[in-house]
C-alpha cells in the first residue's frame, strides 16, 4: 500500500474514530483560511470531512493547505478529532469530527480556473446545460449526480435480480444490424468492405428477441441501448436504455403480471412515493381516450371528460345542434372552481384550445348563488340554452356552484384530444398531482393501426409485428381502422413508461399485415424474410414489453430532464458537447468507405419526426 492510500472513505468517519491516525484522499471542495486555522472539506463519493490545520500544526502544512485549489486532488493524513463545540455541523454525516493533518499530498492540482462552482447547487441550476454537459466530468462530481448514478445503478441491480429470479436468460443482441421499424429513422453505419452497404444501429432489439424465442430461449432479457434518430425532447434521446423483454408460451395478462410485479418491487424499494394504485388501473385505449383523452393519462386527479350529445340532440343552441347532426361530438370538462376566472383567463383557455386544434370552446360558469334545481350559467352561450338544458348540463357533468364548464364540439378525436389537453392544464394550475404519488396503468387494445393523412396510408400504431386480436382478424383487409391489437403500454403520471405486445407468430398473419402498411410482397422478402421464414420452423406464440430505463429514473427522481438522469447525454440535435461529437472525418475513410460528402440544400435538412419513413 502507497502512503498516500486511504484508509478510509471521507463520507466514514464517525465520533467513534476520534484519536485515529488516518487517511483520506479525495477532491477538495472548499477552502476556509481564517489566518490561524485553515479548514479543507474534502470530497469523495462517500462524502465529505473537515480537515484543519493551525498555525502550529507540522512545518508548513498550514500554507500548503491554505494554498491549494478548489477540485484540486489531496490525501491527507491526520487524527480524528472531536470539532469544537458549536462547531459540529449537523447537515453533514461527519459533521461532529474533523481531521487534524499531519501530512498532505497534492496528487493533482486542479490547475484550469473551473467553468462553474460546482460546490453551490443553487448556483449550479443556473449554469448553462451546454457548458455542464461540456465539462461534464466536473459536473459529475456534484453528489447529486452520482446519487442519480448509483440509483441508476441500483434499479437495474433489482431487475437483473428480479428477473433472474424468474428465470429470464440476460442476452446482448447485436448494434449492427438491420432496420427494425420503431418509428424513427435509423442511424446508418457505413459497411467498408463493400461501399454501399450499411448497418442501421437498432431501434429497438425487437427482431432479436423475437428470434430468440423462436430459437427457444423462452425468457429473455436485456438492459437495451436503443437508437432512434428523431426530433428531440426533454424526455428523448437518440440513444437511451430500454429495459427489454421477451417470453414464450404466454397471454397478455402474463406479460403484463410480471411487469405489474417487477415495478412495484422497484418502486417499493427505490422510492420512497406511493403507489396510484394496487393491482394497476387497466384501461382500454378506448375508455383512456373517452374518460381522459389521451392514451397517456395522469390518473393521479379524476377530472374525467363527459359525453353530452344525448342532452343536445334538439337544442336551440346551434354550435352543439350542427355539430350533433353532422355525426360529432359535444364532450365536457369542469374546471373546478374556475366560475370565478378572470376575462384574460378565459380567453387564455380559448387561446390554448384553438391552438392544439378545436374550432372554440364552450364555457359556462355556474354562478355560486345558485342551486343544482335552477342554475344560473354565465357565458357567452349560456343564453342559447334552456333552463332544462342547464340543469341537465350540471348534473351530466357533477358540477357544483362555482365550477366552470367547459365544452367543445368537434369530432369525436378533436373534442376528447382538446379537453385531456385542457384537463392536464387546469390540473396544473389547481396543483392536483400529488408528486409523491406514481399512478401507474394499462393502456390495452390499441387499434392496430392508425391512418397517416401526410402519408396517405395506414401506420402500425406500435410496430409491425404486434398480433391483432383474433376477432378482429377478418378486417384487416376490409377496414383495418377497427382491427383491435393485442398490446399495451404501461403509463405513469401521465407519461408513457413502456409499450409490448403479444407477437404475431405465423408468417401468413404478418406477411398481411406488412401489405397492409404497404410493404410489397417483394420488400416483405428483402427486408423482413428472415422473420417470415422463421416462423415457417415452428414459433411459440409469444410477446413482451420494454420499459424505459431513463423514464423510470426521471420518475423516481422528479426529474423532467432525462439528460439529468445519463452520464454522458446528447444535446440538441444530437450532439456531444464534451466529446465534440459529431465530428467529419479524414478524407482517406470516406475514401476507404466509397464516401463522398455532398453539400445539402439548406431545406432537405429535416430534423423532425419521420413519422413512419421507415415501416416499408
Ligand atoms: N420494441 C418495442 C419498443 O421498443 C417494445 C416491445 O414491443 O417489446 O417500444
Amino acid at each position: 500500500m502507497q502512503d498516500w492510500q486511504r484508509t478510509h472513505t471521507c463520507g466514514a468517519l464517525r465520533a467513534e474514530h476520534i484519536g485515529n491516525d488516518v487517511v483520506v484522499n479525495g477532491w477538495v471542495r472548499s477552502v476556509r483560511d481564517h489566518g490561524d486555522l485553515v479548514f479543507v472539506d474534502l470530497r469523495d463519493r462517500t462524502g465529505m470531512v473537515q480537515i484543519c490545520a493551525d498555525a502550529s500544526s507540522a512545518s508548513g502544512l498550514h500554507d500548503t493547505l491554505a494554498g491549494v485549489k478548489p477540485e484540486s486532488v489531496l490525501s491527507i493524513r491526520g487524527i480524528v478529532r472531536r470539532r469544537r463545540p458549536g462547531m459540529e455541523n449537523p447537515r453533514l454525516e461527519t459533521g461532529s469530527v474533523e481531521i487534524a493533518v499531519t501530512r498532505v499530498d497534492t496528487l493533482n492540482q486542479c490547475r484550469q480556473p473551473l467553468p462553474f462552482q460546482l460546490n453551490d447547487e443553487a448556483q449550479m441550476s443556473l449554469v448553462n446545460e451546454e457548458l455542464r454537459l461540456r465539462y461534464r466530468y466536473l459536473d459529475l462530481r456534484r453528489p447529486r449526480l452520482y446519487e442519480m448514478l448509483k440509483l441508476r445503478h441500483e434499479v437495474i441491480t433489482s431487475i437483473r435480480s428480479f428477473l433472474n429470479r424468474e428465470g429470464f436468460l440476460e442476452i446482448e443482441t447485436p448494434l449492427f444490424t438491420r432496420s427494425t421499424p420503431e418509428g424513427a429513422r435509423d442511424y446508418l453505419v457505413p459497411y467498408r468492405l463493400e461501399p454501399g452497404l450499411f448497418y442501421a444501429l437498432p431501434q429497438s432489439p425487437q427482431q432479436y428477441k423475437q428470434l430468440l424465442m423462436v430459437g427457444g430461449v423462452e425468457r429473455y432479457y436485456q438492459i437495451a441501448r436503443c437508437f432512434r434518430d428523431e426530433a428531440q425532447r426533454a424526455d428523448r434521446q437518440p440513444e437511451f436504455t430500454q429495459l427489454d423483454l421477451e417470453m414464450s408460451f404466454v397471454t397478455q395478462d402474463d406479460i403484463l403480471n410480471l411487469t405489474e410485479a417487477l415495478t412495484i418491487e422497484l418502486i417499493t424499494t427505490h422510492s420512497t412515493k406511493t403507489l396510484g394504485s394496487r393491482p394497476f388501473t387497466r384501461l382500454t385505449y378506448d375508455e383512456a381516450i373517452a374518460r381522459y383523452g389521451t392514451d397517456k393519462p395522469d390518473l393521479r386527479y379524476g377530472l374525467e371528460l363527459r359525453d353530452l350529445n344525448h342532452l343536445f340532440q334538439d337544442t336551440g343552441f346551434s354550435v352543439f345542434r350542427d355539430t350533433i347532426e353532422s355525426g360529432g361530438f359535444v364532450r365536457g370538462l369542469i374546471y373546478p372552481g374556475g366560475a370565478g376566472l378572470s376575462r384574460k383567463n378565459l380567453d387564455d383557455l380559448t387561446r390554448f384550445a384553438r391552438q392544439i386544434g378545436a374550432k372554440g370552446l364552450v364555457h359556462l360558469a355556474w354562478a355560486t348563488d345558485s342551486d343544482s334545481e335552477a342554475p344560473v350559467l354565465q357565458g357567452p352561450a349560456a343564453r342559447h340554452l334552456t333552463a332544462d338544458e342547464a340543469r341537465s348540463l350540471v348534473r351530466a357533468m357533477g358540477a357544483k356552484p362555482g365550477d366552470l364548464i367547459l365544452a367543445v364540439a368537434d369530432s369525436f378525436r378533436v373534442a376528447s384530444a382538446v379537453l385531456g389537453r385542457l384537463r392536464c392544464e387546469i390540473a396544473r394550475h389547481l396543483s392536483l398531482a400529488p408528486r409523491d404519488v406514481l399512478h401507474f396503468c394499462w393502456v390495452t387494445d390499441f387499434p392496430l393501426v392508425e391512418w397517416s393523412e401526410d402519408e396517405q396510408r395506414w401506420d402500425a400504431s406500435h410496430h409491425p409485428f404486434t398480433m391483432p386480436h383474433l376477432e378482429d382478424l377478418e378486417y384487416l383487409e376490409s377496414d383495418p381502422g377497427r382491427v383491435r391489437a393485442q398490446c399495451y403500454d404501461i403509463v405513469c403520471n401521465g407519461i408513457e413508461w413502456g409499450s409490448g405486445s403479444i407477437r404475431i407468430a405465423r408468417a401468413d398473419i404478418q406477411s398481411r399485415v406488412f401489405a397492409l402498411l404497404g410493404i410489397s410482397q417483394e420488400i416483405q422478402q428483402e427486408r423482413f424474410g428472415h422473420m417470415l421464414e422463421a416462423f415457417a420452423y415452428g414459433a411459440p406464440p409469444h410477446g413482451g414489453i420494454a420499459p424505459g430505463i431513463d423514464r423510470l429514473i426521471m420518475l423516481l427522481t422528479d426529474n423532467d430532464n432525462i439528460r439529468e438522469v445519463m452520464a454522458f447525454p446528447k444535446i440538441g440535435g444530437g450532439g456531444d458537447p464534451l466529446m465534440g461529437a459529431p465530428a467529419p472525418v479524414d478524407a482517406s475513410q470516406l475514401a476507404e468507405l466509397g464516401l463522398q460528402i455532398v453539400p445539402r440544400a439548406r431545406d432537405s435538412v429535416h430534423g423532425g419526426d419521420p413519422g413512419s419513413n421507415d415501416r416499408a
